[in-house]
């Protein structure tokens, strides 16, 4: 054993430094308290106390979507250690799915989750409930037996029955709601008796009305055209042999058709813009003008997939063109429309994106390709809400914004989303992440059904997979390079094993030796160490901006602008800065502090050598981040980077240290809570 790893407890925590922030909110499974098990789902906590759901990675949500709970007497029952039990019997059936309608669903949660924590005691099984659009899907966990029951105690809940609870021994119900009541047996049956006969639930004349009223709220919209794709001859011309060696050479492009049964043929790329766009004059003279030379591969295929009108998911690396990709068939999507514009009194375009730079930088570049004068109009908190109203009032064609301000606008009816026939879902994962589906699932209520609808993500988790099954239709995926994690091959990637109080004086060394035409953007963990930092710099007469979730909107717009003029060359940011930016000349990415999790390291990464530039990333990790030594690895291999030896030692440590704890962890018992007995994420391969 190294002489310093006795300093570290279970998860590579070390016990001197206060726990990070995750693990400092997460609080061991009580009687009072029921804890999600890690499912990559955000993860969710029942407040007793509070009464309604909490999310602790996102503690502004309060919707329970995707939401997994422990199951306490899985890991009793096996002897063993809670999440790894769950695991281990969830790998045994396969779960059962029941489709509830969403207005039901909070019979089966119960005040503060109370009925769910109590069905999944009484039952045994463990529980998760996907909200969709109209119903959630409730997954239950377990042996075929215990499914069984849970499912039958869901029907009784939803139908309005007390659930029964399994029956003991001598025949009686000894768990469920009528084990807690106060009042005697006869007398509940003496009230059973004098009350009413209940009426059952007519589930067909619901879901009737449901569609009726549906009909009723979309029968008066105007006629949708989507199909404006004109397919080139010298495109048509390709070979199926010849695409497929032209995907593979391009990033390794992959198709797929979603459809349900029988599967589309897939449109060929286009190798050109005039294959693509030869019938718009309006959108090639905007090409020619910005000077590009050829398609990016995502432009490539995606272009004739939405051009067609196929509604389209791109899974792509930042960077790679995303953003025109969906832009210019949605140009020709709003203006060829058979009602005129001037007469759909309200805008076409919808883009959701996550964050207000994201929004602000895409509102530029469309324009940038200002088309047919189009007005666009950004929407996101922190602007001028009154100036975001007026503009809208005003008559705008294409909406950008972020779902939060979006909604609150829907909300108070101070937008028409009605008029909307082309909707963008921008970074879906970063919305998930940033707990904005209930908004989403709000706004998306509002559009007309049969819509187009794109959605762009950088990662492909079951998250962005439930949204796409829930808003899109017959969809078309492309996806660009490989769906696993994957940093651009265009930055070259440094990592240095250093100790956390080295880190200020390998960050200056940095700076002090950064050419005149270098541009660094430095990541940190905290707002406060950005502040920090961007101080420290400024007392050495160093120009620096800062960007991070606590300073003023406009604040961070002037960070960013004089980022992007070579005001300053140097950004210290938080991972508010990770997705999405575009600063084309950015040669540095120094990642001060690791990020929490490798997806956010490929985002960092990826925010230099865009657009076909080459870059270079400094990584400085410390003993603190050995769990994510194995992960570090195998990106760095994928990506054909040097990986340290320091590194390879580092990620041997921990994993030897994994199998010692497993080896000598006390048997039976609830193996020592979080710290034995429940992990997630990157060390259930340990
Ligand atoms: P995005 O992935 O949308 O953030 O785009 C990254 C950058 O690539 C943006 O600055 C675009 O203007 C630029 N870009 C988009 N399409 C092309 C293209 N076909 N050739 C060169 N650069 C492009």
């Amino acid at each position: 054993m190294s002489d310093w790893e006795d300093e570290y407890e279970a998860d590579g925590v070390t016990l001197s430094k206060p726990l990070s922030v995750q693990v400092k909110s997460w609080r061991p499974p009580s009687p009072q308290r029921a804890r999600t098990r890690d499912t990559g789902a955000p993860r969710a906590e029942v407040d007793l106390d509070g009464g309604q759901w909490t999310n602790w990675r996102e503690p502004t949500s309060n919707v329970c979507d995707g939401e997994t709970r422990r199951n306490n007497s899985y890991g009793r029952s096996r002897g063993g250690r809670g999440g790894g039990c769950c695991d281990g019997e969830r790998s045994r059936s396969s779960p059962t799915i029941l489709n509830v309608d969403n207005s039901l669903v909070g019979r089966i949660i119960g005040r503060g989750g109370a009925k769910i924590r109590e069905l999944e005691e009484s039952s045994g099984a463990s529980i998760k409930i996907n909200r969709g659009v109209d119903e959630a899907e409730v997954m239950i966990f377990g042996s075929g037996d215990v499914q069984l029951k849970a499912k039958d105690m869901i029907e009784d809940l939803v139908q309005g029955r007390s659930f029964r609870g399994p029956m003991g021994s001598n025949g009686n119900s000894n768990t469920g709601y009528q084990r807690d009541s106060c009042w005697s047996a006869s007398a509940v049956q003496a009230v059973g008796a004098a009350a009413p006969a209940r009426v059952p639930i007519d589930w067909i004349a619901l879901r009737e009305n449901r569609d009726k009223y549906e009909a009723i709220k979309w029968q008066d919209l105007p006629p949708l055209k989507k199909d404006f794709y004109i397919e080139a001859e010298s495109v048509a011309a390709h070979s199926a042999e010849e695409v497929k060696i032209w995907r593979k050479e391009n990033n390794n492009i992959f198709v797929d058709d979603l459809v349900e049964g029988e599967k589309r043929t897939f449109p060929n790329p286009v190798c050109t813009f005039e294959e693509a766009f030869a019938h718009y004059p309006g959108i090639m003279e905007n090409i020619v003008r910005v000077g590009f030379q050829k398609p990016t591969p995502i432009q490539s295929q995606a272009w004739p997939v939405i051009l067609k009108g196929i509604d389209l998911i791109g899974i792509a690396q930042t960077g790679t063109g995303k953003t025109l990709a969906y832009l210019l068939p949605g140009f020709i999507h709003m203006d060829e429309q058979p009602l005129p514009r001037d007469q759909r009194n309200g805008p076409g375009m919808l883009v959701l994106t996550p964050t207000r730079e994201l929004a602000l930088q895409i509102e530029a570049e469309c324009n940038k390709y200002s088309y047919k004068g189009f007005k666009t109009i950004c929407i996101y908190g922190g602007g001028d809400r009154r100036a975001q109203i007026n503009k809208v009032r005003s008559g705008v064609d294409i909406v950008i914004a972020t779902p939060g301000r979006l909604n609150d606008l829907q909300m108070n009816d101070l937008i028409n989303l009605r008029s909307i026939t082309y909707l963008v879902l921008d970074e879906a994962d970063r919305m998930l992440d940033m707990g904005f589906e209930p908004q989403i699932m709000k706004i998306i209520l509002d559009i007309r059904p049969d819509r187009q609808t794109v959605m762009t993500s950088a990662t492909w988790p079951t998250g962005v997979r439930r949204l796409a099954k829930s808003y899109l239709k017959n969809s078309m995926m492309v996806y660009v390079g490989t769906l696993d994690l994957a940093t651009v091959n265009t930055v070259h990637q440094m990592v240095l094993i250093v100790q956390e109080e080295e880190k200020k004086a390998y960050v200056f060394d940095f700076i002090h030796r950064m050419e005149p035409q270098d541009k660094v953007l430095i990541f940190v963990g905290k707002k406060i160490k950005a502040d920090d930092l961007s101080s420290d710099l400024c007392l050495q007469g160093i120009p620096v901006q800062s960007m991070h979730g606590d300073r003023e909107q406009c604040d961070r717009e002037e960070a960013l602008q004089d980022f992007k003029d070579g005001r300053v060359r140097i950004l210290v940011a938080t991972d508010l800065a990770s997705r999405g930016l575009d600063v084309h000349d950015i040669t540095h990415v120094f990642n001060y502090d690791f990020p929490r999790n490798m997806e956010e390291y490929v985002h960092r990464v990826g925010r230099t050598g865009r657009a076909g530039r080459s870059g270079a990333s400094v990584t400085l990790v410390t003993r603190d981040d050995w769990k994510i030594a194995s992960e570090l690895i195998t990106i760095l291999e994928r990506s054909g980077q040097d990986v340290p030896e320091e590194l390879v030692l580092m990620a041997e440590r921990y994993e030897k240290r994994q199998r010692e704890k497993e080896m000598y962890a006390p048997k039976g018992g609830r193996g020592g809570g979080r710290r034995g007995g429940f992990r997630g994420g990157s060390d259930r391969r340990f």
